[in-house]
């Protein structure tokens, strides 16, 4: 790679997936040069392992925007190297010598239920999200060696959010789908999800008892109408907001009449049971919403049994160390782009800012943040049209306002002889990888031909 007439800016972008491609693809086509550092080997984040597989379109656009994003001229991939294990973050952002850098490391922690000694069952009837979304997104390819799960019948989902939704069909698609293969009927998951397991099971005259199946029942805090599966409109009036309350009962009652699973909404675990070393049913409390606040109602606790619980109810970003943080956040300056407190190089974008965001945003917020970096921070200037990406939406979502201008001091080029010195330690981690610059060749060897 030669290092002159290059760009005199070079930024670390950690995390290759939607927001990292995205704020890769931003920065390069302002002429500023990009390395995409990865932990896996490749880069497609919760598309690949969050998003369940039977999303098989919108995966397959996804992985191809991300694949065009990082063969932009300027982006440099390196696969296989995990921020906090390979390399420390202290490291990359005051001793490598980027100009700056953008956390895109997502949200890969489960948040985790609350309920003191809880976790010490997870693999003894307590199963998190994260873990199983992979498992489930993978099991099939031949050379899968992660771990595995056994969907149990009767078992709890707690959540209440979009991804709770997945958590339940894919609990009941395991479920079902196995019920009807003993009968000698093999579905497809694809076919079973897209039809739906009421019309399957009505197509040959059966219902779920017939199978000697109970199914699993979603456990919600509040109602389904306070679901945050369809957003109020900004703004809205009294009205609107009711009509996106209607619209969040449907879905909610299409998706039970379609998976055939259960709801208890105003439900709040508050303990739990054990039986021979084994997580054996939660106890939960009775609940109200109160100006859209959770209230626990005194004497109404009620003790559930059950032998799996299986917990949906949020990510977060996991702690790396090095990186401030309250709670379950890193610390994000507040009136800046997302601007890491105590480093004045260190941006967020995507999922690793507030856990949440779909696809759409997470991008959005990726490009706009990425724009303000290059713009107030490199004074790298910016397409006009683009000074409008970071959206109003975007900037409540995390919070945030578009200038980092008054946050930090703008920053003095790369020399060449810095530029050699960074590049020389990117090609040697390239290395390490096996990888070298072709990322297309790349992503055909490391994909298995079983992959969805
Ligand atoms: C079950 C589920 C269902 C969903 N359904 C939808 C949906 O239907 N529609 C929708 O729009 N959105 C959906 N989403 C949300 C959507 O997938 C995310 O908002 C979006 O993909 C986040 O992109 P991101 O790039 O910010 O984070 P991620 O996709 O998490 O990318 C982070 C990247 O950083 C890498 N990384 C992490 N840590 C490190 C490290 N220490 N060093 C180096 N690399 C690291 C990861 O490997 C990953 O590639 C769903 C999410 C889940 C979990």
């Amino acid at each position: 790679m030669s290092v002159e007439s290059q760009s005199k800016y070079v930024v670390a972008v950690v995390g290759g997936a939607v927001s990292g491609a995205e704020a890769a693809a931003t920065l390069a086509d302002r002429g500023i040069e990009v390395v995409v550092l990865e932990q896996n080997l490749k880069p497609y984040g919760k598309i690949e392992d969050g998003l369940p597989r039977w999303h098989d379109k919108q995966r397959a656009q996804e992985y191809e925007r991300i694949n065009s994003k990082l063969t932009r001229p300027g982006v440099h991939f390196v696969p296989g190297v995990k921020l906090g294990r390979d390399l420390g973050f202290e490291e990359l952002a005051r001793q490598w010598g980027f100009s700056a850098v953008l956390l895109a490391n997502g949200a890969w922690k489960d948040r985790p239920v609350g309920l003191d000694g809880l976790d010490d069952y997870v693999g003894k009837g307590l199963v998190y999200q994260n873990p199983l979304v992979y498992w489930f997104n993978h099991y099939h390819e031949k050379g899968y060696d992660g771990p595995t799960y056994e969907i149990e019948d009767d078992c709890f989902v707690l959540g209440g959010g979009l991804a709770s939704y997945d958590v339940v069909k894919i609990v009941m698609l395991e479920l079902a789908g196995k019920a009807l293969r003993s009968r000698g009927h093999n579905y497809d998951m694809l076919t079973l999800e897209h039809k739906g397991i009421a019309a399957i099971l009505a197509q040959h005259g059966l219902t779920l008892s017939d199978l000697g199946v109970k199914g699993c029942t979603l456990y919600y805090r509040r109602r389904a109408l306070d679901m945050p599966v369809a957003a109020y409109k900004e703004n809205a009036t009294l009205e609107e907001r009711k009509k996106t309350e209607e619209v969040r009962e449907r879905l909610l009652q299409n998706a039970m009449s379609k998976f055939l699973f259960r709801f208890e909404p105003l439900h709040l675990p508050v303990g739990f049971l054990l039986e021979n070393g084994r997580l054996a049913g939660l106890r939960f409390i009775r609940t109200e919403i109160k100006d859209g606040k959770v209230i626990q109602l005194k004497g109404t606790e009620v003790e559930r049994r059950t032998t799996q619980v299986i917990s949906s109810i949020g990510s977060i970003p996991e702690p790396l160390p090095g990186v401030p943080q309250k709670g379950e956040f890193y610390i994000f300056a507040e009136g800046g782009a997302a601007k890491l407190t105590s480093f004045d190089n260190v941006f967020g974008v995507g999922n690793v800012v507030t856990g949440k965001g779909n696809i759409a945003v997470s991008r959005k917020h990726s490009a706009g943040v990425a724009d303000v970096v290059a713009r107030d921070y490199l004074k790298v200037p910016a397409p006009v049209a683009s000074d409008t990406a970071f959206g109003k939406t975007e900037q409540k979502v995390h919070g945030q306002t578009a200038s980092v201008a008054d946050a930090v001091q703008q920053l003095k080029p790369m020399t060449s002889p810095q530029r050699e010195s960074l590049f020389g330690r990117v090609r040697e981690l390239q290395k390490k990888a096996g990888y070298d610059g072709d990322f297309r060749a790349w992503i055909k060897k490391v994909s298995p031909p079983d992959m969805d």
